[in-house]
């Protein structure tokens, strides 16, 4: 028991010490072999590792089936001792004495090692020759078996230990090794590169599965030298019909041996790639098999169970590190993507913005020349035709001098004259709108100039249209050429009608003062400071924005062609802007419209009334006779009540004959018919007049007539009574025609 202590002192290996024990033991008893081994209860079989015999006895190491030896295990079992003096003799052995006499064993001694009434753990000690064995010897062998059992589990306990230990250090240093790296074939390649020498075997590898699970392919590895590299594409049913079950499950496939464990034609494959023994571990996601990481070596293996953990955490972690840089990667692309995408967002949005600017420039650019065309072709039409008024009356003229007939010449030099003022009175226009006309500013109370012009615009709108003036109290004086102030009013008023034409509406014409300040000024293109407005708001169509931003655009105009000149508000705007003022429009579709007028404050007082007043209409000489005007189109009815209502006779209107003869045909007093000859509804005027004349016999008529009527009239003489008047006319020549008939 002293030489046991000694020998077992040092030494670490489990295996060693059992041997140690043995021979101490064998050389004691002079026995023929001597072991201790594990025993494996379930299946009834000893584990030797190394065992002591005497010269010229075999070893018993590796597995031995007990039964086979007779039924002296259950005595084991039962935590009894058994020593046998002849195993011909022993009930327990009887039957298979020959087995046991085969193997140098006549005689034996048993002593068992039960921990928690278990079974664990034999010391034998066989003998070839029939031997009584004393006591001493009995608790002999069980002392030392004791003692070996004690050193052999603190030695593999101190082993496992140093494994474990070992197996973290390597996975520590794998993880430190690993983890900088940021490409996953980078990480795998270390990995095995790693495992491989830490195992001391000659490959490993990492592969990838098809879609189909059927096979898969060896992505890289890592081969000790001299042996093959294994990467390539390969099928799971080749390496065995377990391979496919066990690893789709998530199983490692486990061989020790290849050729030992296979059938012949299953072991071929890993034969033709020189593996004796693998671990291939399957990594399942999602109830896929998706990728494998396999260790080998070209000698059979027996693969502990720390290698199989080592490989399984291995894999464990090495693709959870893939899977975490492949993430990475994915978030880094989409950063990076971002940050390109925020990069360029500013230059786009630039680019974008700069095209949208040059189209905005070509927009306007083709805006203006469409209306400087347009400004270009009214000039020239409007000065066409007075040119060639005034020239064809000039030709006339050389004509009549040539001829020497001078009678009636002053008709054309008149004529001539008249195109000349209509053609300066355009230019005037142009002038106003080019703020290049004479001004003539006189400190201007605009309230008081509103007021003298009412009646005016009353008789311009017609009936139809209520004019509402309100003037604001206090209101500061501007300086302004007061007829162009009232020419624009006029203005206002007139489109303001037109807007509301055919039911009319109201109109209201405001004053106000106004102190505007930034941005309210800037806002109105206007500079800070005192204004007074002057405002004219109708109940008619309203204006598009499109029309809103040309109706200050010379000739712009929206009227049929000869009803509008499109030059009313261009002057405005011309006039406004040379008095330091401004005009503008706010207008909805189908609501109406205001317009207004800015012109700046004038700090002192206003001008005599008689300074600013327009001068009076000729009082007429007409005693209250009354007037019948049948005229459809209603600026010239208008324009012709206007001038009998000026010169003393009341008026009555008719839009068409049958409403000139209903009014005929009534007992009201007329004392004259005006009528237009060509008018709508089947009656002409001639035909009025005729029907007229049957109740009221010798009543006085003029006819209106545009050259083409004339016809209607006859040739021949007018019945006495009547009189014509040609269009156009001068509204003094009208008035003196009315004058004459009634006064006739
Ligand atoms: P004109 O009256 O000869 O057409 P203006 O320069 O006076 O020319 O007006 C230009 C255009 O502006 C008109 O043709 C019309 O379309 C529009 N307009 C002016 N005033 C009004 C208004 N009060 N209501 C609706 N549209 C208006
Ligand atoms: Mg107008």
């Amino acid at each position: 028991l002293v030489r046991l202590t000694d020998r077992l002192r040092d030494i670490e290996d489990p295996a060693d010490i059992a041997y140690a024990a043995s021979e101490v033991l064998g050389m004691a008893l002079s026995a023929s072999r001597v072991g201790y081994g594990a025993i494996d209860a379930d299946t009834d079989t000893l584990h030797v590792d190394r065992d002591w015999t005497a010269p010229g006895v075999d070893s018993l190491a590796g597995v031995t089936h007990l039964r086979d030896y007779g039924s002296f295990i259950d005595s084991l079992k039962s935590d009894e001792s058994i020593a046998i003096a002849d195993v011909r003799l022993d009930d327990r052995t009887g039957i298979a004495s020959d087995a046991l006499e085969a193997r140098s064993a006549r005689s034996f001694v048993n002593v068992p090692i039960v921990e928690q009434g278990r079974l664990v753990a034999v010391v034998f000690v066989n003998d070839a020759a029939v031997r009584q064995w004393a006591p001493e010897d009995l608790t002999f062998v069980r002392e030392v078996g004791q003692r070996t059992h004690t050193a052999v589990e603190r030695a593999r306990g101190r082993a496992g230990l140093r494994e474990s230990e070992a197996r973290l250090r390597f996975l520590d240093a794998l993880g430190k090794e690993t983890a900088k790296i940021v490409d996953a074939d980078e990480i795998l390649a270390a990995t095995t590169r790693m495992v491989g020498q830490h195992l001391g075997i000659s490959g490993c590898a990492y592969a990838d599965i098809d879609e189909d699970e059927d096979g898969f392919t060896v992505r890289g590895d890592w081969s000790a030298p001299g042996s093959p590299s294994t990467v390539g594409h390969y099928r799971l049913a080749d390496f065995g019909k377990l391979a496919p079950r066990t690893l789709r499950v998530g199983l490692p496939l486990i061989v020790n041996d290849s050729l030992a464990e296979l059938d012949p034609e299953e072991a071929a494959t890993f034969r033709n790639m020189g593996i004796g023994a693998v671990i291939s571990m399957p990594l399942v996601k999602e109830g896929r098999l998706t990728a494998l990481m396999a260790v080998y070596d070209k000698a059979p293996h027996a693969w502990s169970a720390n290698e199989l953990g080592l490989i399984r955490e291995v894999t464990e972690r090495s693709w959870a590190h893939v899977e975490r840089v492949g993430a990475e990667a994915d978030l880094r692309a989409s950063a990076a993507a971002l940050s390109e995408l925020n990069a360029t967002l500013e230059q786009r949005v630039y680019e974008r913005t700069s095209l949208l600017m040059q189209a905005e420039d070509a927009l306007r650019q083709a805006q203006k020349m469409e209306a400087v065309g347009q400004l270009t072709g009214g000039i020239a039409h409007d000065f066409n035709n007075l040119l060639a008024g005034i020239s064809g009356n000039l030709e006339m003229l050389e004509l009549r001098l040539t001829e020497g007939r001078l009678a009636g010449v002053e008709r054309y030099i008149a004529a001539a004259q008249s195109g000349s003022r209509r053609a300066a009175a355009l230019t005037q226009r142009l002038l106003a709108f080019s703020r290049r006309q004479t001004l003539d500013p006189r400190a201007t109370d605009a309230n008081r100039l509103i007021a003298g012009m009412e009646d005016l615009i009353r008789r311009s709108v017609g009936p139809n249209v209520e004019v509402g003036v309100v003037g604001a109290d206090g209101l500061w004086t501007t300086k302004v050429d007061p007829s162009q102030l009232e020419n624009s009013l006029l203005n206002f008023c007139i489109n303001a009608r037109d807007a509301m034409a055919p039911n009319g509406g109201r109109i209201t014409i405001e004053t106000a003062n106004l102190s505007l300040k930034d941005p309210a000024a800037r806002e109105r293109d206007l500079a800070p400071g005192q204004y007074v407005s002057l405002c004219v708001t109708d109940t008619g169509a309203g204006m598009t924005p499109e029309v809103i931003s040309r109706a200050f655009d010379p000739f712009f105009t929206t009227k049929p062609l000869g009803a509008g000149t499109g030059l009313g508000l261009s002057m405005v705007y011309g006039f406004a802007r040379q008095s330091g003022g401004q005009v503008r429009i706010d207008s909805e579709v189908g609501k109406g419209t205001t317009i207004c007028l800015y012109l700046p404050r004038f700090l002192g007082d206003a001008e005599s009334a008689e300074a600013t007043a327009r001068p009076s209409v000729d009082a007429g000489d007409g005693g209250g006779e009354i007037v019948l005007v049948v005229e459809d189109e209603p600026t010239i009815r208008l324009l012709v009540v206007e001038v009998l209502e000026d010169s003393g006779y009341k008026a009555i209107e008719a839009s068409d004959g049958p409403g000139a003869l209903r009014v005929l045909q009534s007992d009201a007093r007329i004392d004259l018919l005006i009528t237009d000859v060509g008018l709508p509804g089947g009656i002409n005027g001639r035909q009025i007049a005729d029907a007229a004349r049957i109740d009221r016999p010798g009543l006085k008529v003029l006819f209106i007539t545009g050259y083409a009527e004339k016809a209607v009239l006859g040739s021949g003489q007018l019945e006495t009574g009547m009189a014509v008047i040609t269009k156009p006319f001068v509204m003094a020549a009208l008035g003196a025609k009315v004058r004459d008939l009634i006064d006739s």
